[in-house]
């Protein structure tokens, strides 16, 4: 396994896409371990009511248990509420429980209501930083709509990155989430940039699932990831045992494209300058 350069600043992704079911949790649990698996101090924030990604971390994520809800509606420190993954010892997660459904209203009468996670994040990064045990990523995992949980997502990152499923109706309401991205840019975060575009549950028996790949390359040559994400089992098995498939099943094929696309990420991000 070749070594990841890790970044000199904390690079914060989004994982956006408004589609369930495209392998958002799923990626940003797997880069997440796979990053930490190389060394990397790395935190998922997990902004979906249903708790994916903080089951897949193994982190406690009950109705009563402090959660990213606390920290967005009632201003909890985020060091209150997140918890380390039983995974990797650079492995942390806030995780979401129940409550954050009511969050997309409840949100809406608080002052600087798109601003609330970038506020919490940003204040326990520098706490995290002068602590001496400062952050290398910040993974956000996004629920699948453009509501007010993923606009606070958009705010608070610089990077998003889009995973995109190999199938026929991959490339619809892309348009609809650029749009999106480019008001937050004017409006709201001038800084936030599609930087990563990754293909996932490719089916190489396919040749529909060839012919999405190549018309995403052509229309995001720069973003789109050199390493494909195929369809396996092993990586939708993963979850139920509490894992990402980075530590289920380190020699799958699931796994190893994982491994790439974080190597991927890391070395971009450095000869961009991160
Ligand atoms: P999202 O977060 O976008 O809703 P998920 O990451 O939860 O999507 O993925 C949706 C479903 O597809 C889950 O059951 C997950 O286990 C499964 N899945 C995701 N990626 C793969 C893959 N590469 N191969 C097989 N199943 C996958
Ligand atoms: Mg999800």
């Amino acid at each position: 396994m070749r070594e990841f350069p890790l970044p000199s600043s904390t690079r914060v992704l989004t994982v956006a896409n408004q589609k369930g079911g495209v392998g958002k949790t799923t990626t940003t649990v797997n880069l997440a371990a796979a990053l930490a698996k190389q060394g990397a101090r790395v935190l998922v924030i997990d902004l979906d009511p249903q708790g994916n990604a903080s089951t897949a971390l193994g982190v406690e994520h009950r109705g009563d248990q402090p959660s990213v809800y606390d920290a967005l509606v009632h201003d909890e420190p985020m060091v209150e509420v997140v918890q380390q993954s039983p995974e990797f010892d650079t492995l942390f997660c806030v995780p979401a429980t129940i409550h954050l459904a009511g969050a997309e209203i409840e949100l809406v009468p608080l002052v600087a209501r798109e601003q609330r996670l970038r506020g919490s994040l940003d204040r326990y990064l520098a706490e995290s930083d002068a602590a001496g045990s400062g952050y290398h990523y910040v993974f956000i995992d996004c629920p699948p709509s453009l509501g007010l949980l993923t606009i606070n997502a958009f705010v608070a990152a610089r990077e998003v990155l889009i995973p995109i499923q190999c199938e026929y109706y991959a490339l619809e309401g892309l348009s609809q989430l650029l749009n999106n991205i480019t008001l937050i840019e004017r409006h709201l975060n001038p800084t936030l940039a599609v930087s990563t575009i990754l293909l996932t549950m490719y089916d190489g028996r396919t040749r529909l699932a060839y012919q999405v790949a190549e018309d995403v390359r052509s229309h995001f040559p720069e973003q789109t990831l050199s390493a494909v994400i195929p369809r396996s089992v092993r990586i939708s098995e993963a979850p139920s045992y509490g894992q990402t498939v980075i530590s289920f099943d380190p020699q799958s094929p699931g796994s190893i494209s994982y491994l790439e696309a974080a190597a991927e990420i890391a070395e971009r991000g450095v000869q961009r300058g991160h």
